[in-house]
C-alpha cells in the first residue's frame, strides 16, 4: 500500500499510513499493529463491484488516469488488493470471534468508489467488500457509519437497495461529490429508509458530531439492532485539513469512538470494524488514530 503513487501535488500520499503506523508504534508498542499479508482475490472484489470494472482494473498495463484525481500505476493493483484483503481478513476475524474491534490502516481509501468505477482517490470500496463478505458469511443486519468529511457516495450506491445494511453518512454539506448526500437520498426499493444522510454546515466542532451521534445514530442502531458495526473513518473533518472546513480536534475521534465501542458492546457483542478513509493533515490524523486506540487499551 506504500507503493501506490500519486503525483506530488496530490493530498493522498503513502506517508499517510507510514506516519500513522509510526505514531501507533510509538504510543502503544510494536504489538499494537498486526501486519496482515492478504491480498483480496479478483472474485472477492466482485462482492462490491461489477465484473466489467474489476476485469478492466486487472487488464491495465502501465499507468492510467481513472479520473482527474484518481491514478493507477505500477503498484496500484497490489495496493488495492492489499487494502481490500486486510478488510476482508479483519471482518472474518471479527465474525469468527478472534478479534472484536479492529482498525484497518489502509490506502487507497474506498468510500467514493462505486459499483462500476473509481472516483475521488478511491479505486476499490474496501468497506463495501468487507460488509458484503460479512453478509455472505450469514450476517443479516450491519450498520455503516461514515464520518469522513465527504459524502460516501460509493458506499451509499452499493447498499442503496438493501435493507440488510443501514448506511448513515455525516458529511460537510455541498462539498464532494457535487449534489451528493442530500437528505432526500434515503434508499430505493427494499432499501428505502435504510440510508440516512446528515449534511453538516462547515465550521462545526466535535461536540456537534457527538450530539448527532447521540440524537440520530444511536436511536437508529437500537431500532435496527445490527450484528456488526462498521465505521468508515475519514479524518478530514479535523481542523486544518486541506479538504474539509470542520473544526474537530484529534481527541474528538476518541470520544466518537468511545460511543461506538459502547454501542457495539451493547448491541452486537462488541463487533466493530473501523476502516481508514480520507484525512490529509498527517500529524493530526496520526494523533487522532492514536486517541481512537486508547478505547481499545481501556478494554484490555
Ligand atoms: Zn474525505
Amino acid at each position: 500500500m506504500l507503493k501506490h503513487k500519486n503525483p506530488d501535488w496530490h493530498p493522498e500520499q503513502p506517508d499517510r499510513i507510514a506516519y500513522i503506523w509510526k505514531a501507533v508504534e510509538n504510543a502503544f508498542g510494536r504489538n499494537a499493529i498486526t501486519i496482515i499479508e492478504r491480498k483480496a482475490k479478483k472474485e472477492e472484489l466482485y462482492l462490491a463491484h461489477s465484473l466489467d470494472y474489476i476485469n478492466y482494473l486487472f487488464s491495465i498495463r502501465g499507468s492510467v488516469d481513472l479520473d482527474y484525481e484518481t491514478f493507477f500505476s505500477e503498484h496500484t493493483l497490489d495496493a488495492v488488493l492489499s487494502a481490500a484483503g486486510i478488510c476482508l481478513e479483519l471482518v472474518e476475524h471479527i465474525i469468527q470471534g478472534t478479534y472484536k474491534k479492529c482498525f484497518a490502516l489502509v490506502r487507497p481509501p474506498g468510500h467514493h468508489a462505486t459499483y462500476t468505477g473509481a472516483m475521488g482517490y478511491c479505486i476499490v470500496n474496501n468497506m463495501a467488500v468487507a460488509v458484503n463478505k460479512a453478509l455472505a458469511m450469514g450476517l443479516e443486519r450491519i450498520v455503516i457509519i461514515d464520518w469522513d468529511v465527504h459524502h460516501g457516495n460509493g458506499t451509499q450506491e452499493i447498499f442503496f437497495e438493501t435493507d440488510a445494511v443501514y448506511f448513515i453518512d455525516i458529511h460537510q454539506e455541498n462539498l464532494f461529490p457535487e449534489n451528493s448526500g442530500n437528505v432526500d437520498e434515503t434508499g430505493r426499493d427494499r432499501g428505502k429508509g435504510f440510508t440516512l444522510n446528515i449534511p453538516v454546515p462547515a465550521g462545526k466542532d466535535g461536540n456537534y458530531y457527538l450530539d448527532i451521534m447521540d440524537a440520530v445514530a444511536y436511536p437508529i442502531l437500537r431500532r435496527f439492532s445490527p450484528q456488526l458495526l462498521c465505521i468508515s473513518s475519514g479524518f478530514d473533518a479535523l481542523g486544518g485539513d486541506s479538504e474539509g472546513a470542520m473544526h474537530l480536534v484529534p481527541t474528538d475521534y476518541r470520544e466518537l469512538t468511545r460511543k461506538v465501542c459502547l454501542w457495539a458492546d451493547e448491541l452486537c457483542e462488541g463487533k466493530l470494524l473501523m476502516v481508514l478513509e480520507g484525512g490529509y493533515c498527517i500529524p493530526s490524523v496520526s494523533e487522532a488514530v492514536c486517541t481512537i486506540l486508547e478505547n481499545w487499551e481501556e478494554k484490555l
